[in-house]
């Protein structure tokens, strides 16, 4: 089909929707490497994990051999209700900005959590429904992910218990109430219902929390309370499998127009939705079918591709998760107040890490006033108002167009826009005030916080 007749939105029919998620790690010869138990530093067995997670995502987590999963009825009809997500071809970008190059983006803000995330809640929460469970603790952030789980929760009639971090809690009133309002109970974190929590309080009482202190507590409700699992937003393989679902969308609109890219970019917190975009063309890279450039973007704030060391390391503050093999920060690294909640985690997911370090992906950082320069150029000519975190991906989807335009490259650039911003106007403010600092942890400090790293062998 020619150029000129690829739509500006290219939808899928239902039909046309994946009905199995892509196990990237099928095709990894260097395997990521599996989590360890954090008491005996021995790779965690079935058994171990299966009283944290449903007993369905801990197969899916140690499956790396399994190219396909099948995505169950119940949770293709619940896609139904906010999938396909657009992928827009940014034909009024490329005009602004003068560009040869194409520049296509994946949308996946139209749903009411606002983000990528539900793609995974309903997994995990179907699965935990399946199991007889009565309910699912989690920690949330700035707020997406326990959004997107309490969604999920009430449309299967399962509690929700939502530790968030206590200044996001004060913070995003709005989010929390939306959380509410689907059923789920908020609690700040620390809070004094878990030991944990008590013990963090004790040492700090006026800390204002971390993503790292609320996973702990979130981790106890589930390991204490008989019918209750803990789910995770990101990080995991698991929700790197779940969220395939972008890529694989992504693949079908493309191949149905003969459009390969040249570049796919974007945004990396814990790796989940960049993992999943990127999904079905690493796939091809790794089988030798065909080559892409693949580049994950990360926060100057919090560099832990760029900046950090693979190793193992804690997933949380209160190290009582697994660890896994990562590029990482230290689980200590408490990044600086960055706007994009979403991508402030010490860590990164430990397939993607596993990719970068065999040189198949490549890894930026960005700096945040740059970011939202990006996030309301794109704003302004292309009409939506993207979250903070999916801003990094446009900055650096912009700076690759614009050598494309030194260059006369008619290169061919997909990336993930995995959000909108409407809960994070209180940055927008910053920016617009002139007010928004960019700060960037010295080789000094990042170095103090990899000395706390465990020792594995
Ligand atoms: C959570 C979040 C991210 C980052 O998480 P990943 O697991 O790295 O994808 C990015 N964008 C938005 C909008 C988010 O909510």
């Amino acid at each position: 089909m020619s150029e000129n007749k690829i739509p500006y939105k290219i939808y899928l029919s239902e039909d046309e929707m994946p009905k199995a998620w892509y196990n990237l790690r099928a095709d990894m010869t260097n395997k990521p490497a599996p989590l360890l138990n954090p008491g005996t530093l021995r790779p965690m067995t079935r058994e171990e994990l299966d009283g944290v997670f449903c007993d369905e995502l801990v197969k899916q987590e140690l499956d790396d051999t399994t190219p396909y999963f099948e995505i169950p009825q119940e949770i293709r009809d619940f896609y139904k209700m906010y999938r396909p997500s657009p992928l827009v071809r940014a034909y009024c970008l490329e005009e602004k900005l003068q560009t040869p190059a194409k520049i296509y983006y994946k949308f996946e803000g139209n749903n009411t959590s606002g983000s990528h995330k539900l793609n995974s809640a309903i997994a995990q929460a179907y699965y935990a429904k399946k199991q007889g469970l009565k309910g699912v603790p989690t920690e949330t952030g700035a707020g997406q992910w326990g959004t997107a789980l309490s969604m999920a929760c009430s449309y299967l009639g399962l509690d929700c218990k939502v530790y968030m971090v206590k200044c996001s809690y004060e913070q995003k009133p709005f989010r929390r109430e939306v959380m509410r309002t689907y059923g789920a109970s908020v609690t700040p974190s620390p809070s004094n219902t878990t030991a944990v929590g008590r013990k963090i309080l004790a040492e700090h009482p006026d800390t204002t929390g971390s993503l790292g202190c609320a996973i702990s507590e979130a981790v106890e409700v589930a390991t204490s309370h008989p019918g209750y699992r803990y789910v995770l937003g990101s990080v995991l393989n698991q929700v790197l499998l779940h969220q395939s679902v972008i890529g694989l969308e992504c693949k079908t609109a493309l191949d149905k127009y003969g459009v390969k890219p040249d570049v796919i970019i974007g945004c990396a917190g814990g790796g989940s939705n960049l993992g999943g975009l990127i999904a079905p063309f690493m796939g091809e890279k790794l089988r030798g079918e065909a080559d892409y450039r693949f580049i994950a973007v990360e926060p100057a704030s919090c560099p832990s591709l760029t900046r950090g060391k693979y190793a193992y390391d804690f997933c949380d503050t209160g190290m009582v998760c697994p660890l896994a093999k990562m590029y990482t920060l230290g689980s200590g690294f408490i990044p600086s107040a960055n706007h994009a909640g979403g991508l402030r985690y010490h860590g990164m997911s430990s397939t993607l890490s596993q990719l970068y370090a065999d040189g198949y992906m490549e890894a930026t950082s960005v700096e945040q006033t740059k970011v939202f320069e990006a996030a309301e150029y794109f704003a302004r000519v292309e009409g939506i108002l993207p979250a903070p975190e999916s801003s990094h991906a446009i900055r650096v989807a912009i700076d690759e167009a614009l050598k494309c335009k030194e260059t006369g490259e008619e290169k061919t650039i997909l990336f993930g826009l995995t959000g909108t911003g409407y809960f994070d106007l209180v940055a927008y403010q910053k920016f617009n005030d002139g007010a928004m600092t960019d700060y960037i942890p010295t080789d000094e400090d990042i170095a103090a916080s990899l000395a706390q790293l465990p020792k594995v062998e």
